[in-house]
């Protein structure tokens, strides 16, 4: 959060243009991002480079192309504000993609094949090929996204915050490659010697442990060795820390993650909620639809006939609940869940009755984007003009300490 008097901090976050929204994205996703945009500088982008690591095989780019706009459709109609948010599609700012191409240099492949998403994705997605150097680098790609913007907050679910820790290592990385003073090396052993014999012997010893092993309490102790080591001055303390951590100047900015709270939205048949699952309710889906499926959700496996009593938190239908009932429902359904006086067709309906009150106002918000998609176009055209003004700064400074300027 903002401590009063300094500037927001930047916030970044994409989504990939899979379609229409569902209730899993607007909980999980998009309700953070209308939070965060009153308080930070938000920049919210279409990541349509990222959708075609996984599916480029039955790429359709009128498809592609709907995807689009209908996500920018809901994002609209669920709140997110182009006038205080800068909302950008990937693909139009082409310097993420050099970025993306220096990253890479920094980046070992033993450490891409340790992102569990790597190996996960792999095994839930069998009927796709994702044995593709696109696929494995998608996470170097990400950390371009987030670096160009020199974002400090990135909001993501618990699932993700390996990636944000990856985007810090590559960080991390490219500095210490390429923000080093000239003669760094040399300067940095020199600074050791005037540590004295004793205390140089220990600094080596910490430095060793904490490459080697990432042992954190030696680079705690290698710090306090600095600290209070008076026979070095202020600049070689800078540097043999930066020489035990591999840090250089700081050209790119470590971010951190956001953990969102994880908000359990279930599918129609009671798994997580994902399209790929087919068991979306979408922000604008069918009136019909949404009751029949909420009708037919799977309940507490227990409750095999209506005078059997059950528990709530063994039934999806229950974690809906949680996020739309008023606490007076939620108490009728524990009880009546409980001693069998509610039967799950009664349980279910002040659900679909919030479901579809949502889905009204979320439609009559979503018309004038859907009529006017020359707003929708304004609306992308400004934003991807203020978040190309940052990733040119970003790259111009980028490029002078890699060396690439110098030769234009
Ligand atoms: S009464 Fe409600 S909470 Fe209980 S099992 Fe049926 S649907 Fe689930």
């Amino acid at each position: 959060m903002n401590v009063i008097g300094q500037p927001p901090s930047r916030v970044l976050s994409g989504m990939r243009p899979t379609g229409p929204l569902h209730l899993g994205h607007y909980h999980g996703v998009i309700k953070p991002w209308v939070q965060l945009q009153h308080v930070h500088d938000c920049y919210f982008f279409v990541a349509d480079w990222h959708a075609l690591t996984t599916e480029y095989e039955d790429f359709s780019e009128s498809r592609m192309r709907e995807n689009v706009w209908d996500m920018l459709i809901d994002w609209l109609a669920s709140g997110v504000d182009p006038e205080i948010a800068t909302i950008f599609i990937q693909s139009r700012i082409s310097q993420h993609a050099e970025l993306f191409l220096l990253l890479s240099m920094v980046t070992s492949l033993g450490r891409l094949e340790r992102v569990p998403s790597f190996k996960g994705q792999q095994e839930v997605l069998q009927d796709r090929n994702l044995s593709t150097f696109g696929f494995l680098g998608y996470p170097v790609l990400q950390s371009a996204d987030i670096l160009m913007y020199r974002a400090s907050i990135v909001p993501v679910g618990a699932d993700q915050v390996a990636h944000v820790e990856l985007t810090r290592e590559i960080a991390r990385s490219f500095n210490y490659a390429f923000g080093r003073e000239p003669d760094f090396q040399t300067k940095a052993e020199q600074a050791i010697k005037k540590l004295g014999r004793r205390n140089a012997g220990l600094y080596r010893k910490y430095q060793q442990a904490y490459t080697e092993r990432g042992d954190d309490e030696a680079l705690a102790k290698a710090k306090n060795l600095l600290e209070s080591n008076s026979n070095i001055s202020r600049g070689d303390r800078e540097r043999l820390r930066g020489y035990i951590e591999k840090r250089g100047r700081q050209i790119l900015v470590e971010p951190d993650a956001y953990v969102t709270e994880a908000s359990k939205v279930p599918g129609l048949d009671g798994q997580k909620m994902s399209k790929s699952y087919n068991n979306a309710i979408f922000l604008r889906d069918d009136e019909n639809r949404i009751s029949k499926g909420i009708r037919s959700m799977p309940t507490d496996p227990a409750r095999t006939h209506r005078h059997i009593p059950g528990d709530p938190e063994k039934c999806p239908v229950w974690d809906l609940h949680k996020i739309y009932s008023a606490e007076e429902t939620k108490k009728w359904v524990t009880i009546g869940c409980k001693d069998a006086s509610i039967g799950c067709v009664d349980c279910k309906g002040p659900l679909i009755d919030s479901v579809l009150a949502e889905q009204k106002s979320h439609k009559e918000r979503a018309e004038p984007y859907i009529k006017d998609r020359t707003y929708l176009k304004k609306v992308v055209a400004e934003g991807c003009e203020r978040a190309a003004v940052v990733a040119e700064d970003t790259m111009s400074d980028v490029r002078r300490y890699v060396g690439t300027s110098s030769y234009r």
